[in-house]
């Protein structure tokens, strides 16, 4: 096992690193910006080093920086949490030359899974449901009208190299598609530096489901059910919650094994998250993450263990703690993302924090690295918090949501706390009744 790892991240999943370390009985660094020397990661590491001025790209993102941060301290391997370096596979190429342990899968299957046809390329052969669409990249508005004519529209105009919603671009029908095409292709550019785009059916009223994996790297792999974020606002996760309210354990079972198989078949090592939309009983794999994600605590809830621990665990070479007949669920868990922001529009509130109260209670998690007297710096993402509850069953976890929701207190700057007060009050909410535009309506008609 490791003696030191160092945190290549901020915010409360630097914190959420450092607390599986500390129980693991291993040394913790923590890095950071100037902005953040007085973040609570730097205070809850075992030791500190700043890396570089505020922007990302000059501290949490500079490879170098990290590299000299693990030879001073003599970390031997690196967390990446999300985000930032956690999906850059040539970060990881790079620690593998300086002898470091990335902990996280290998450079070769992020970078797979990083370019979005060769993943579903990928995803296709291993049996694995997919979109149907383009077979690759479509070069031209011809081949695109072609394919729109095969698969009917409306289809979607997807970049290759996306993320965070970036280079989609709908077509309702074949007048659409010239415009469509050619601004998916630039936005794609622009964002990425890549133009490559590919064709696939759009679905009208899918949920997002996306399902749990874990390998060791060593041709064994475990599934741990499904997560149900749907509530979305542009492309972004507000609300997640497992088990999904639309699934049944035979359901789970059927795709839980054919994730298993998929991840177990390449080798794949430590936590993933395949990502499906969900339609008329058919899952359609959209993308695969090979990392931890926001949301893992909810799986954490209803599963009872702790994948930071376990990713640490395969990092080192050591077995799974569990075996797929060990994992069982127990209740229903729901996360909350409470970003620093203000309504109705989702502006960014940075700030002093005056006040701050967290809740607590019987099945109260409450993942932030926010205090009370803390300023949240303006040069990154706006979670400030991720309140997760876990209750016997969906209804015990909503009015537990409820509950803690009416304790929290964060005073000095907007959080989009009053969203999710509001929406406790929806009855699709209550009765689990959403797909992927749920939000968005929800939010033209009742925040304009
Ligand atoms: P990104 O990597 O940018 O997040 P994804 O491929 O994961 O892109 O898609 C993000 C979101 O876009 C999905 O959760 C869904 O809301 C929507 N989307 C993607 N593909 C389709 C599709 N074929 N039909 C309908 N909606 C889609």
């Amino acid at each position: 096992m490791f003696d030191k790892i160092l945190i290549a991240n901020r915010g409360e999943i630097a914190l959420r690193v450092i607390r599986a370390c500390r129980e693991m009985g291993i040394q913790s660094v923590a890095v950071h910006s100037t902005a953040d020397a007085d973040a609570m990661h730097v205070r809850m590491a075992d030791e500190s080093v700043c890396i570089g001025p505020p922007p990302g790209t000059d501290s949490y993102l500079s490879v170098p920086a990290i590299i000299s941060a693990c030879e001073i301290t003599g970390a031997q391997a690196i967390h990446p949490g999300y985000g930032f370096l956690s999906e850059n596979a040539k970060f990881v190429q790079i620690l593998e030359d300086h002898g470091l342990t990335f902990i996280g899968p290998s450079a070769e299957h992020i970078r797979i899974m990083g370019d979005k046809i060769t993943a579903k390329d990928t995803m296709k052969k291993l049996g694995v449901p997919c979109v149907p669409g383009s077979d690759g990249g479509v070069d031209t508005v011809e081949d695109a009208l072609a394919i729109g004519e095969e698969f009917g529209y409306p289809v979607i105009v997807k970049a290759t190299a996306g993320g965070g919603g970036r280079g989609m671009k709908l077509a309702t029908s074949a007048e659409e598609m010239p415009t469509a095409f050619s601004t998916a292709r630039s936005e794609a550019k622009a964002a990425f530096g890549n133009d490559e785009v590919y064709i696939e059916k759009y679905l009208g009223r899918p949920r997002h489901i996306e399902i749990q994996v874990f390998g060791d790297g060593k041709g064994n792999a475990v599934h741990l059910g499904e997560r149900d974020c749907s509530l979305q606002r542009r492309h972004q996760k507000v609300f997640e919650e497992a088990p999904g309210p639309a699934i049944d354990a035979a359901t789970r079972a059927e795709i839980g094994k054919i994730c298993a198989d998929a991840v177990a078949n390449i080798n794949y090592i430590g936590a993933g998250t395949i990502e499906f939309l969900y339609e008329d009983g058919e899952f359609y794999f959209i993308e695969m993450n090979t990392r931890l994600q926001v949301e893992h605590p909810v799986t954490e809830g209803i599963f009872g263990v702790d994948l930071v621990r376990e990713q640490i665990r395969v990092a080192a070479g050591e077995p799974m703690s569990f075996t797929q007949d060990d994992l069982e669920i127990n209740g229903h868990a729901i996360e909350i993302r409470i970003n620093a922001e203000k309504l109705p529009n989702f502006a960014p509130s940075p700030g002093r924090i005056t006040q701050y109260h967290a809740p607590g209670g019987l099945g109260v998690r409450m993942d932030s690295a926010i205090y009370d007297g803390y300023s949240i710096p303006p040069y990154y993402d706006s979670l400030i918090g991720k309140l997760i509850v876990h209750g016997r069953d969906r209804p015990e976890a909503l009015a537990r949501l409820d509950r803690a929701l009416s304790e929290l207190i964060v005073d000095g700057i907007d959080t989009t706390v009053p969203l999710f007060n509001a929406l406790l009050q929806e009855r699709d909410v209550l009765t689990g009744d959403y797909n992927i535009h749920w939000l968005e309506n929800w939010l033209a008609e009742n925040m304009e």
